[in-house]
């Protein structure tokens, strides 16, 4: 489904996507449960500040739990997450801290929708960083102009596009100012047309040297924005490589199979 994306390839600006030495998560022997069942194995992974990493996998293999324990949205049981330097325990001062660091968008937008854009974009700055009102404002239009829907702004969630929807999420998760951008999915629940204004999006981000974390089917996008694709099956990280290496050359059986089923 990477056409819409592929057919308008763009020219990427590299010049501030370096990744750095610097951590900014540490996953170590993370282990995770629902009841009985085992969905998190021995989870390893450490991400450098600047990486743009595409998290791939069947439906049902762990990639959104895996992505939602990194800002404590799920708990796990064993091992130890550490995000920008700050481990997630049940300590809600760190849990807090970590979660103002980290942005996440998901597949179903998530926004208030009984609130303006504007609203949906200066709610979390006004009432958990006491931002004043007319500040948190400006911020907010800032980020609608970077995600190019400045004329939105007064209006509400059900009366946008799904295409629009999602870069006002984007756009309210970059209010809080994060150093750290989680994605689940975010074009997977729009029509083809709209895929390509939200990945547009995201690139942008990339350019603009963020660290994400993308949970997407769009091969394309991996391609040519990630520097790393990590591909998970049953729980596990199977295999992970740099995009031209991971695509043309990848080495497990099922890394294999679920190319064979998506490209
Ligand atoms: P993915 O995002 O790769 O499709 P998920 O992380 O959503 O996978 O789910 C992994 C597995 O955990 C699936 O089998 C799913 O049914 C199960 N699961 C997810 N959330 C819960 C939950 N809250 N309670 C019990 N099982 C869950
Ligand atoms: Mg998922």
């Amino acid at each position: 489904t990477d056409t819409a994306f592929d057919t308008e390839r763009r020219e990427i600006d590299r010049s501030h996507m370096q990744v750095s030495d610097e951590v900014a998560i540490d996953i170590r022997g993370m282990n995770k449960w629902f009841g009985a069942f085992h969905v998190l194995r021995d989870i390893n992974l450490t991400v450098y500040r600047g990486e743009r990493i595409v998290i791939c996998g069947p439906s049902g293999s762990g990639k959104s739990t895996l992505i939602r324990c990194i800002n404590r949205l799920e708990e796990h049981q064993q091992g130890t997450i550490v995000v920008d330097g700050t481990e997630l325990t049940s300590d809600l001062k760190n849990i807090d801290r970590v979660r103002s660091e980290v942005g996440m968008v998901f597949q179903h937008f998530n926004l208030f929708p009984h609130l303006t854009v504007l609203d949906n974009c200066t709610l979390a700055p006004i009432w958990v960083r006491k931002t004043p009102k007319k500040e948190a404002e400006e911020t907010a239009m800032r980020y609608l102009e970077r995600v190019k829907i400045p004329e939105q702004a007064l209006k509400y969630p059900g009366q946008l596009s799904g295409g629009q929807q999602q870069r006002v999420a984007i756009a309210r998760s970059l209010c809080m100012n994060p150093r750290i951008m989680l994605f689940d999915e975010p074009t997977s629940a729009l029509d083809p047309e709209m895929i390509k204004e939200v990945l547009d999006t995201m690139i942008s981000l990339a350019e603009e040297g963020m660290t994400m974390l993308c949970v997407t089917h769009e091969m394309g996008f991996a391609r040519q924005v990630a520097n790393r694709v990590i591909f998970m099956d049953q729980g596990q990280i199977v295999e992970q490589n740099e995009p031209e290496e991971f695509f043309n050359n990848p080495q497990s059986d099922r890394t294999k199979l679920f190319l064979s089923q998506i490209l």
